[in-house]
């Protein structure tokens, strides 16, 4: 019977936050949410004859939301860690990611993170990208609300460097940070991005297997190739 309980849910409740491109965002005047994540959740919910609706949220609102029964699914690039998986559910992995550090061009003074001790350091609260931040000797770490303004402090100089999700890094150089930032140094923390759900949520399973669906009938390298090119 818990296939029936999960047919029984017409609706899947999406929470997200999107300030992260290319997974979750919405384009310059429109409420539209897209990107990767928003494309393979609407995909699978597609596999699992279900509607999906997705909601805006604060990075660090999507646990509490999920344990409060508020959404069903947190669809957000967010790293599968044993610290989170100990208050939720996560999917199989759908995404290889890593965090590095971002600083403005013309700063000659940081190649890596080891350069950003005692440093200013921005980041999107509630993230890996601020645990990292947090453990660098004597910075002083601001954290924002979305990644919007972490790349705006940065560059009204307002901090000397972000930590950021690697692919979210570089689409943001490509699409307006071109001429303004750069990444310096090494990929840090391999990490992988999973959809999460409350403990032991029944979602979970059905997940995983649309999403294994996906990836056998070649949608999943559809949506992929959409956004990261091949
Ligand atoms: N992948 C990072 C994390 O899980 C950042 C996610 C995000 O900012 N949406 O903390």
């Amino acid at each position: 019977d818990t296939k029936q309980a999960a047919k029984e849910q017409k609706v899947i409740k999406v929470g997200t936050e999107p300030t992260f491109a290319p997974f979750e965002f919405q384009e310059k005047g429109s409420k539209e949410f897209t990107g990767f994540d928003m494309d393979l959740a609407r995909a699978i919910g597609k596999k699992l004859g279900k509607k999906v609706e997705i909601q805006n949220m604060g990075f660090d609102a999507l646990i509490p939301a999920l344990n409060s029964g508020n959404i069903d699914v947190a669809a957000a690039g967010m790293s599968i860690t044993d610290e989170r998986k100990k208050a939720v559910t996560f999917s199989d992995p759908y995404y290889t990611s890593g965090l590095v550090v971002v600083v403005t061009k013309d700063n000659d003074g940081v190649k890596s993170i080891k350069d950003l001790e005692g440093k200013k350091i921005a980041v999107q609260i509630g993230t890996t990208g601020a645990d990292k931040a947090g453990k660098v000797p004597g910075a002083k770490v601001t954290s924002f609300n979305t990644n919007a303004e972490v790349f705006l402090e940065l560059e009204n100089k307002g901090v000397d460097a972000v930590i950021i999700d690697k692919p979210v890094a570089q689409y943001y150089l490509i699409k307006e940070g071109k001429d303004k930032d750069k990444i310096v140094g090494d990929t840090m923390d391999a990490e992988s991005y999973g959809f999460a759900f409350k403990k032991d949520s029944k979602l979970a399973a059905d997940f995983n297997k649309a999403l294994a669906e996906l990836k056998k009938d070649g949608e999943y390298d559809k949506i992929y190739t959409k956004w990261f090119g091949k």
